[in-house]
């Protein structure tokens, strides 16, 4: 069914950083929808495996530092919301040998942000850690609130979390306008873990990217995966032309 909704962004791509956007946007207060072509945390995308490292140390990148402590502090009230414990505080050990540039650097930087961290010699860390091999590892450094988020069932959750805000949500491939063709290729329904053709995410992004004034994130360039926001320009769904501004809500 297709009727005249109208939404002010249209998110493309529910992985980690389409859903938490649109989760996000919804919040402050804008009509969003969000599109994905397989479900969001698919096991096709990078957001879909089982679980992601959260972890605070970027070497002298004080930005991505500040970002990861920002994201756990979201992700973890997300969860006590939702009451799913989708965040493991396992700890982040880093091995370094010795003037270790990136990890000298990183010390620094939490050390002036404020992050805790031990650092640990090799006799700590073969106590402590008895299974871990210390041949060239001089020192350690471990940040002990970091740890490992359920990837795969934290991206549905903030998925589900925009939806009951008010996001709507399609599962559809969205393609570049004057492509003619569908992103998931002839092969649509066939049977799982079969990728013919596979979807060419980094190809695809920069087919729509002509089209559509889009903003991918620096975490996913480099990678074969991206979020776009479109902003009141056209695509195509369902064999149809929209803009942004006359979206369609299909259910
Ligand atoms: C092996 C591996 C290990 C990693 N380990 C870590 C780690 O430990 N810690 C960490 O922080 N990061 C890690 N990363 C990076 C992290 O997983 C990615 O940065 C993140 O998942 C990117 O999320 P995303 O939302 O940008 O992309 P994705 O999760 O790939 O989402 C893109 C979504 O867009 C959809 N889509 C694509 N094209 C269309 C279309 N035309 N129409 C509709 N929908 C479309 C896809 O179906 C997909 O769901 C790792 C990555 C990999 C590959």
């Amino acid at each position: 069914m297709v009727d005249d909704s109208t939404y002010d962004v249209a998110v493309v791509g529910a992985g980690v950083f389409g859903a938490w956007t649109a989760y996000q946007l919804r919040r402050s207060g804008k009509r969003v929808v969000l599109i994905d072509a397989y479900g969001a945390g698919n096991s096709r995308s990078s957001s879909g495996d089982e679980s992601r490292i959260i972890r605070m140390g970027y070497g002298a990148d004080e930005i991505y530092t500040r970002s990861a402590l920002r994201s756990l502090r979201l992700w973890q009230e997300l969860f006590a919301r939702v009451d799913q414990p989708l965040f493991q505080r396992t700890g982040v050990l880093w091995l370094a040998h010795e003037d270790d540039p990136y990890n000298l650097k990183t010390a620094e930087t939490l050390e002036q942000i404020g992050i805790p961290f031990e650092k640990l010699t090799t006799a700590e860390v073969s106590k402590r850690y008895p299974q871990i091999g210390l041949e060239r590892i001089s020192w350690a450094m471990l940040e002990p609130e970091s740890g490992v988020l359920m990837a795969r069932r934290a991206v549905q959750a903030v998925t589900f979390a925009a939806v009951k805000t008010g996001v709507k949500y399609l599962q559809d491939a969205v393609s570049p306008v004057d492509s003619g063709t569908d992103v998931r290729g002839p092969q649509r329904g066939s049977p799982a873990g079969v990728l013919d053709p596979p979807v060419n995410h980094a190809q695809d992004a920069r087919a729509i990217k002509q089209k559509v004034n889009a903003m991918s994130s620096p975490a996913a360039r480099g990678c074969q995966s991206f979020f776009l926001i479109c902003w009141a320009k056209e695509f195509i769904l369902r064999g149809r032309r929209f803009s942004t501004l006359e979206l369609p809500q299909v259910t």
